[in-house]
């Protein structure tokens, strides 16, 4: 951040904590993909935002990096600037045992690691005028119409609506008694950035090993992303990460030879736990939830990032209508967000699901692969039915 950037944040935090300022007519709680979207989308249509986001920027995430192209020119419509040097349009699958297959991808993407995407996204909103506030929030109450949210310092802002985008899973569901945070959690992923030779700049390619999967592509860096998720109960047969890449990662052929030939950028890979695939509400206590916050798409179909950008402009734009409709209620929208979150993305969700059990099953998986050698277009197909059309711009 430049020096400026650093001040006006400063001075901004500290006028609001001296006058306790923060009343605004939408609070957007996680300054991710979806929360800063649904900001950038606001701020241009003049409504009154701000991002409470705990974490400072830029800061890595564990994700796959690979951004579906359905979003990208919604992004540059909103101001965001998108490195372009990795077009990804193909794939490579490959089973355990080394048996592959690859395929053009329906759309495509962009491979762009998330400490620079999500950081484009918050320098432009911080340079449109949103207020990005570090904070964690701790609590959000709806009573006559009006959000109270507090802060875990205590101090306290109000708003006429909340966007949830908080992520997959916050101490904010707990006190909100989400009925998904009583299922299991059990996937843990693991990502770090490598350096290695010789790797295409237009591939993605997904790995399977014994209860997961990773998928390798290069971002904005040069640098290779390497994201695997796995469960709990496979990674918990071995000791630590590093016997795990030894022992059941480098069992598949290209795995092995990819960290046979490459070197981890990072100290250690980061991990993240608790990660959970069930059904969420889209709405909940009046919260209009955005991204991994209102449901999560299994990783191998690449979506999860585009689903976060499209649900925040989806909510963006009916919140816009309210401000600028007076006949449009708070009911309405809350339907009109909910039938619209269900249509756009139930089918993608469940397929998602079908897709993940698949390559979760080896002998299956197997079987299948030799299916599809013959006919890779299907695998291409099965790719279209998880992503959606390119959005329109804003
Ligand atoms: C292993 C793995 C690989 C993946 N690979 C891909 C991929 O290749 N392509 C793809 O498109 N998707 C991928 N995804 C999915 C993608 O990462 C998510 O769908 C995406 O990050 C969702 O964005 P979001 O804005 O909803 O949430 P996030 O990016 O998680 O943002 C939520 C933000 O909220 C903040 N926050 C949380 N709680 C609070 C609080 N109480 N107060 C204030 N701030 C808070 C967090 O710090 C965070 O910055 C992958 C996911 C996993 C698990």
């Amino acid at each position: 951040r430049t020096g400026s950037q650093i001040m006006a944040t400063f001075l901004l935090d500290l006028i609001l904590y001296l006058f306790q300022m923060g009343n605004y007519d939408v609070i957007v709680v996680g300054g991710g993909l979806a929360g800063l979207t649904a900001a950038l989308h606001l701020q241009l249509k003049k409504v009154h935002v701000a991002v409470f986001e705990r974490q400072k920027y830029p800061h890595h995430k564990v994700c796959g990096e690979y951004l579906s192209k359905e979003v990208v020119p919604y992004l540059e419509s909103l101001g965001v600037c998108l490195p372009k040097l990795n077009n990804i349009d193909r794939m490579l699958l490959s089973t355990e045992n080394g048996r592959s297959i690859t395929t053009k991808l329906p759309l495509g993407g962009l491979g762009i690691s998330r400490v620079h995407l999500d950081h484009a996204l918050y320098s432009q909103a911080v340079s449109t005028g949103v207020p990005v506030l570090q904070r964690t929030i701790t609590s959000i109450e709806y009573s006559n119409s009006k959000f109270t949210v507090l802060d875990s310092k205590g101090a306290q802002y109000s708003a006429k609506f909340v966007v949830g985008a908080y992520g997959k899973r916050d101490g904010l569901d707990k006190n909100l008694q989400r009925s998904f945070i009583k299922g299991k959690s059990p996937w843990l992923g693991v990502k770090a950035h490598y350096k290695s030779t010789s790797f295409p700049s237009n591939l993605v390619a997904v790995h399977n090993f014994r209860g997961g999967y990773g998928g390798l592509s290069k971002t904005e860096t040069g640098a290779i992303n390497f994201c695997y998720l796995v469960s709990y109960d496979s990674f918990k047969r071995e000791k630590d990460l590093e016997s795990f890449q030894q022992n059941v990662l480098c069992k598949n052929p290209y795995l092995k030879d990819f960290f046979e030939r490459s070197q981890m950028l990072f100290d250690k890979p980061m991990t993240i736990g608790q990660i959970a695939f069930g059904k969420k509400s889209a709405i909940t206590n009046h919260i209009i939830l955005c991204g991994d916050t209102a449901g999560l798409i299994h990783p191998f179909c690449g979506n999860g990032m585009a689903m976060a950008v499209h649900s925040a402009k989806i909510a963006s734009q009916l919140i816009h209508r309210y401000f600028t409709d007076s006949n449009y209620k708070r009911q309405d929208l809350e339907k009109d967000y909910t039938t619209q979150w269900q249509a756009t993305y139930e089918k993608r969700l469940w397929m998602g699901r079908q897709l993940q059990s698949l390559l979760l099953s080896p002998a299956i998986f197997q079987r299948t692969m030799q299916f599809l050698n013959y006919s890779p277009y299907i695998v291409s197909k099965l790719v279209q039915a998880t992503h959606g059309k390119q959005i329109d711009t804003v």
